[in-house]
């Protein structure tokens, strides 16, 4: 039965489970505060399609590295103290999911999730309106150190475990898979299922489709509050009025867990800044994508252009620009590739962007609260990209009555909700 579905966020989510929605023979509208640019996280980030992320952001060691790095300006982690009980939430709920057991029930999960949606990225790229390139050339993971080059080996060990090809290169085998780019590291972990392509590429195309195919866009529109009867929500109040639907998606990112406040729901999230830069000419240009591992630093060919993104600040929804920071993530480049050096990135624009952040390093996505027409799909970090079509496929057969393809029972929205 086709359904009115209102989406709040254009963002990947958000465009992503319109796609679906749209081909079910949903009647869909999408809702953003932002004007038709695509402000949010979705824009400037590093293109990656890693199914072989399949560890959670929390994760044994992550606490102990994250207070190493959170005294040194420049490092590639912060955080913000601040007077807040939501952060201290976040943390306590963090550190609780830090453990080895975490990580074995998430893992086979994030690499179903990972795989399926590198299938969505296949079809989306081969809809007839496609205009973005998904590459598939895999993703070095690039280790300075022996150290390193262990501890990213034991993770190609459970990559195997778990069914999912990974090589150990030596310095050489790695500098063959980009040729003509100087390279100085100890070896690398390559992954070669993993994809990327330009984000706002992706963005624009999948607009067009969506567009092409009758759906409304609802630009500079902020959803500012609901109105409901019992357990149905019925519409969603804005500043140019009220807009009716059967169904309600919350695709909006960060700020999502503000969103749903009013209707009771408890989502923790925390905002997790980071950077990018990309060289419109650069000296060099790698084939394969790579992780600089050590300085936490992706590197993406897009195109003739060469993009950069790393660091994670939790500090609130302010989007401005930390120099220290970015200076840290520029040092590090001519650590791994000597051609490069810090005068190439004077003068370049500095994206920023808030991924919204779970305290368990888990997706929200499924019905919310007490609402019987309402889904939440937020929270993906890191790999808001990445999973970006899963997530739209899956919220899609959910309001569509069906069971959903992979269950959604881990990364339920209810999960922290408070007694
Ligand atoms: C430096 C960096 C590099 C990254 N690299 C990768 C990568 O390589 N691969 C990967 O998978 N992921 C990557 N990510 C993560 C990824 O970018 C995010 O997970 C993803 O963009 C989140 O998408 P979203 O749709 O949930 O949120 P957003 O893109 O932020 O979209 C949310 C939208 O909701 C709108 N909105 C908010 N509130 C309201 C309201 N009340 N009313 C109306 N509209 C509202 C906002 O305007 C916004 O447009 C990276 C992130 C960063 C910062």
């Amino acid at each position: 039965m086709s359904k009115r579905i209102l989406i709040v966020g254009t963002g990947v989510i958000g465009l992503c489970t319109a796609y679906y929605a749209m081909k079910r023979g949903h009647r869909v509208t999408l809702m953003d505060r932002a004007p038709a640019d695509h402000s949010g996280c979705s824009t400037g980030n590093a293109g990656m399609i890693v199914p072989s992320h399949f560890i959670p952001l929390a994760a044994p060691g992550m606490v102990g590295l994250g207070l190493r790095m959170m005294f040194n300006p420049e490092s590639p982690f912060s955080l913000r103290p601040r007077a807040s009980t939501d952060l201290l939430e976040w943390v306590w709920k963090f550190f609780q999911a830090c453990t080895p057991n975490h990580v074995l029930r998430s893992a086979p999960l994030l690499r179903d999730l990972g795989m399926a949606s590198r299938s969505c990225f296949e079809q989306i790229a081969d809809d007839a309106s496609a205009t973005f390139l998904f590459e598939k050339r895999g993703l070095l993971m690039l280790c300075k150190t022996a150290s390193t080059l262990r501890h990213e080996s034991a993770t190609a060990i459970q990559a195997h475990k778990l069914g999912m090809p990974a090589e150990i290169l030596s310095p050489e085998e790695a500098a063959r898979l980009n040729p003509g780019l100087q390279m100085r590291v100890a070896g690398a972990v390559y992954f070669p299922l993993d994809g990327h392509l330009c984000p706002e590429q992706f963005l624009r195309s999948l607009t067009r489709t969506l567009q092409r195919a009758g759906v409304e866009f609802l630009w500079e529109t902020e959803a500012e509050s609901w109105i409901h009867q019992g357990r149905r929500l019925t519409a969603v109040q804005t500043q140019r009025g009220v807009k009716q639907a059967d169904e309600f998606v919350i695709a909006a990112g960060a700020w999502s867990p503000t969103l749903v406040r009013e209707l009771g729901l408890h989502l923790p999230m925390q905002a997790g800044k980071g950077y990018s830069i990309t060289l419109p000419a650069p000296r060099q240009i790698p084939c394969v994508p790579s992780i600089l591992t050590e300085a936490r630093v992706a590197v993406t060919p897009m195109g003739s252009r060469l993009r950069f993104g790393g660091t994670m600040e939790i500090a609130g929804h302010d989007p401005s620009v930390n120099h220290s920071r970015v200076r840290g993530m520029i040092r590090s480049i001519p650590d791994y590739f000597p051609g490069f050096t810090e005068a190439d990135f004077r003068n370049q624009p500095v994206w920023s962007g808030l991924r919204p952040c779970s305290p368990d390093g888990l997706p929200y996505v499924g019905r919310a609260g007490i609402f019987e027409n309402l889904s939440i799909a937020a929270g993906h970090a890191m790999l808001g990209l990445s999973l970006g079509p899963v997530t739209g496929r899956l919220v899609t057969e959910l309001i569509s009555g069906e069971t959903p393809s992979i269950s959604l029972d881990p990364l339920s929205p209810n999960r922290h909700a408070r007694p």
